[in-house]
């Protein structure tokens, strides 16, 4: 189906900037509204990998590399990517232009008929968009996942039947850039200090995340961690009907903990869901997840029976406190997807064994005096890598015995003579990879590469003790 504002962009000359993913994306759907295209970046087409070669054919005009003057003229609307940042030239020129410039979330909604979820936070938007693809999957109901996760949403919003669902996980450099974005079910997870480095201020950072809500009216839903203070001083500010979650406390209509039981009170009522400790996801931060995919689950009228059986299941994401082997009985963790201190204080908090942490990596000026808490209490040892192993290492100072080393490989043969029987050997960085790695993925894979080889060192020198 066709929207108003796909009909209205047919013919208009679009300027797209920013080719990775979501750029892609956005361009492919224009072409499908009938727009010229102009796209545009920075890099060369040789830096740009699998660089789509069907546009020069459907005459996309391709700008590479330095911009040139006039660039704007006769551009009717600007759709930027999430990886560019406000303050570039071009968007400055756009906006004092007068020319509208949205996001490629603002132009995927504004092309989709569709009902959405959407979903934001610090921590935890890909393991819980996920969980909410697979809670309405479930139920066999149509369901469009992407955003932040995997596909870009621009490519995930063609041809969907009238009935479908879209989940989109968006970060808070997309909705910079909404208009009228309006999910009928708004999540909102946590707010931590991140990506400080990119926004003016933390207020900054804040007011982008609220902004999910922003177009809501009282006919829409805001899922709210109210265990988050932040998240809950605001909840009388928005426009939406909050639906509180809450590890802690009772909440009035929420869904919530209640001697070990899940309990929802959405849409009057009261349903005892299942017990916590059948939840497949572990660690106090995926209760939150979980508590808030299954709200929203019930709010798009999941059947509460099959929302279980779904929870029970689900298991964690490649990166993400994922299981990677178990090797003289020691249990090796990948969580390279933990990026901020937030992540890591509950990944730390995740298991009832000794941990043996590995951190480090390209500091974003954290806070790592925040987990001295957590590792006092459940870290036997800490090896740190990378740029911020120093830094890292002071503020933990007194806490617990820390050894630095020079690469990956180095720090797990040092976990390996650290770590005994019933341990477990977790890697959670608490720091961006770009200092050793390309990305967080390049790091984790690399992990359990390293993991790979210690189990087949182990299993070879079984062997041989066993035919000596
Ligand atoms: P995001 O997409 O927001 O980065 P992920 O689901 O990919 O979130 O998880 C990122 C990291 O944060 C992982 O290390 C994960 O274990 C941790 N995490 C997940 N959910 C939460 C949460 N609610 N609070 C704190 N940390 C979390």
């Amino acid at each position: 189906m066709v929207t108003r504002v796909q009909r209205e962009l047919a013919g208009k000359r679009v300027l797209v900037l920013g080719l990775a993913r979501s750029g892609r994306a956005a361009v492919d759907l224009l072409l499908r509204s009938g727009s010229k295209v102009v796209a545009v970046d920075r890099r060369s087409e040789a830096e740009l990998d699998h660089f789509s070669g069907d546009w020069h054919e459907r005459e996309v005009e391709l700008v590479l590399g330095e911009h040139p003057r006039g660039l704007m003229n006769g551009i009717d609307l600007v759709v930027t990517s999430p990886g560019v940042p406000l303050t570039v030239p071009l968007l400055s020129e756009a906006r004092e232009r007068g020319i509208s410039v949205i996001g490629e979330l603002e132009l995927a909604y504004s092309c989709s008929d569709a009902e959405w979820v959407a979903v934001t936070g610090t921590n935890g938007k890909t393991t819980t968009t996920a969980l909410i693809g697979e809670l309405v999957r479930n139920s066999g109901r149509p369901v469009a996942v992407g955003g932040n996760i995997g596909a870009a949403i621009s490519g995930e919003i063609a041809d969907l039947p009238s009935d479908a669902l879209v989940v989109a996980e968006v970060s808070s450099f997309q909705l910079d850039t909404i208009e009228t974005f309006r999910p009928h079910v708004g999540v909102l997870l946590n707010i931590t200090r991140d990506h400080l480095d990119r926004y003016v201020s933390y207020q900054g950072y804040i007011d982008a995340k609220f902004r999910i809500f922003e177009n809501q009216t009282s006919s829409d839903y805001a899922v709210l961690n109210v265990d988050d203070e932040l998240l809950e001083a605001a909840a009388d500010e928005i426009p939406g009907h909050v639906v509180p979650v809450s590890r802690f406390k009772e909440v009035d209509g929420g869904v919530f903990v209640r001697d070990g039981w899940i309990v929802s009170q959405i849409g009057g009522g009261e349903i005892e869901i299942m017990p916590v400790s059948e939840l497949g996801l572990p660690g106090p931060h995926n209760l939150w997840n979980s508590l808030a995919a299954l709200a929203v689950a019930l709010l798009v009228d999941v059947d509460f029976v099959d929302a279980s059986d779904v929870l029970r299941t689900f298991r964690s994401m490649e990166h993400r406190l994922e299981d990677v082997a178990h090797i003289d009985g020691v249990r090796y963790v990948n969580d390279s997807k933990a990026t901020n201190v937030d992540s890591v204080k509950y990944a730390l908090m995740s298991f009832d064994a000794p941990i043996i942490w590995i951190g480090g990596g390209k500091d974003k000026g954290s806070r790592f005096e925040l987990l001295k808490e957590p590792a006092a209490r459940n870290v036997r040892n800490a090896i740190f890598i990378g740029e911020a192993a120093a830094n890292m290492a002071v503020a933990l100072e007194g806490t617990v015995p820390v050894r630095f080393a020079e690469s990956l490989r180095d720090a797990l043969e040092l976990a390996r003579t650290m770590a005994g029987r019933g341990d477990v050997v977790l890697l959670s960085p608490a720091c961006a990879s770009f200092d050793m790695f390309e990305d967080f993925e390049d790091r984790g894979r690399r992990f359990k590469d390293e993991v790979a080889r210690l189990k087949n060192s182990a299993a070879a020198l079984d062997g041989k003790e066993r035919t000596a």
